[in-house]
């Protein structure tokens, strides 16, 4: 026997037995954002490396380690996109959205890869529905994609949610606070990770990430950005956090969530859930006032978040199952093609039906029926007759196939809260 072969590691495959669940999640999503007056952007796959390495920005986590990156047959270096963010702020610069009418609002669903390594709810490829408002500095941005973010998961049912807020500043205040925290680092670097203390230069800020002992309790006398904003700043995240409390969103401000990659600057949040084990976070996102400039736009601020579809299906308990079918329609082997064109003709109806195509016996058939959980069953017989069987209460009928959608329909057909 040839060998198999297995699905790489890191990915997995969608079945039909949960597709229906993710489809579920998709549609509230597409809802939310239709409401919002969010339009849906797709982006390609891969984009040049160049576009992480500077939107990203070189010494994040992402970028340094867990980028599948290729060289095509042009000799180009392109990496799958471990993001959303950069691919569509390319995408905003290239197409000249900034002559829209500004904030140009955007949601976005697809694949996402990072070379992490796997556990439960952490893949190499996974998928992420995000939203990026790109184009306002107002905090009402900022609060309405968390206001957003935050009834996607109540309306999903996600159970023991939690938000973090802070504000990671400008660049310029980042900078003398990035000063401030090296010092604190270097003051107690024997107490650090190694991979920790090799960054103090490079991004002193990823140490409020650890989750080592030595850096932790360094980390808790350590000054945070939180406390240095500039007074615009400073006004920015009270404006934000005046909102949310309107909006009955709850929060928790938090100086240690610094998020891992470099173009976030004033707001930052992360939704969790306790109901999630190590990999709690369910999305989480931010202001980006930097990103459309450092891509070569013109200075725009923008900001969004991205949520992990594969966290939020792990976080709940279970969505509605896929609807079962119908219809099922039984025939001896002799009328097969007439219970094929019945078929059609209840689907052409808008109803969910379906035959046997495996040869079955009628008795076959009827089993398969109350397997895909048919509401009724529609029996031809040698002789050119049909009758309609209801599945729950058992009753039979006599059936005119002329009027088969009708007789179907009328009896009981959508009633039976099945569907
Ligand atoms: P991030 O931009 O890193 O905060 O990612 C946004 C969301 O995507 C996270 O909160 C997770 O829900 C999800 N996510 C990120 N990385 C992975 C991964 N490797 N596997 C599964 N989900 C992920």
């Amino acid at each position: 026997m040839a060998e198999r072969f297995q699905a790489p590691r890191g990915t997995f495959d969608v079945l039909p037995t949960s597709s229906h669940a993710r489809a579920q999640v998709h549609d509230a999503a597409a809802e939310i954002f239709a409401r919002a007056g969010y339009g849906r952007v797709e982006t390609p796959i891969f984009e040049s490396t160049e576009l992480f390495s500077r939107g990203v920005g070189d010494a994040t986590d992402i970028v340094r380690k867990e980028m599948f990156t290729f060289t095509d047959q042009g000799d180009r270096s392109l990496t799958l996109r471990p993001e959303g963010t950069a691919p569509i702020a390319r995408a905003y610069v290239e197409h000249g959205m900034h002559k829209l009418a500004q904030p140009v609002k955007l949601w976005y669903s697809g694949s996402y890869f990072r070379h992490e390594r796997p556990q439960a709810g952490r893949f190499h490829q996974f998928n992420q529905i995000g939203a990026e408002s790109i184009g306002s500095d107002s905090p009402l941005v900022d609060a309405e994609l968390i206001v957003l973010l935050d009834g996607f998961l109540r309306e999903l049912g996600v159970p023991g949610v939690r938000l973090r807020l802070s504000s990671l500043g400008t660049t310029e205040t980042r900078a003398t606070y990035r000063e401030e925290l090296r010092k604190h680092l270097r003051a107690h670097e024997s107490e650090l990770s190694h991979d920790v203390r090799e960054r103090i230069d490079e991004n002193p800020l990823r140490a409020f990430d650890a989750d080592d002992e030595g850096t932790k309790g360094v980390m808790e006398s350590a000054p945070m950005m939180v406390d240095r904003l500039d007074r615009d700043d400073a006004e920015h995240l009270a404006e934000v956090r005046t909102l949310l409390d309107q909006a009955g969103v709850t929060y928790e401000l938090d100086g240690t969530l610094v998020r891992g990659l470099d173009y976030y600057t004033r707001t930052v949040f992360e939704f969790e859930s306790s109901s999630l084990g190590a990999q709690s976070a369910l999305g989480g996102g931010g202001r980006y006032d930097g990103l459309v400039a450092a891509l070569g736009g013109p200075a725009t601020p923008g900001c969004g978040w991205a949520a992990g579809i594969e966290r939020i299906l792990l976080a709940l308990d279970e969505l509605g199952p896929a609807p079962s079918i119908d219809v099922f329609v039984t025939a001896p082997d002799g009328r097969r093609d007439r219970a094929f064109a019945i078929v059609r003709e209840l689907r052409g109806a808008g109803l969910r039906a379906e035959l046997d195509q495996a040869g079955r016996s009628i008795k076959g058939q009827m089993k398969q029926a109350d397997r895909v959980g048919a509401g009724r069953v529609v029996i031809l017989d040698d002789e050119g007759g049909a009758a309609v069987r209801d599945m729950k209460s058992g009753e039979q009928r006599e059936l005119d196939l002329a009027r088969v959608v009708e007789a179907v329909s009328t009896n009981g057909g959508e009633a039976d809260g099945r569907s």
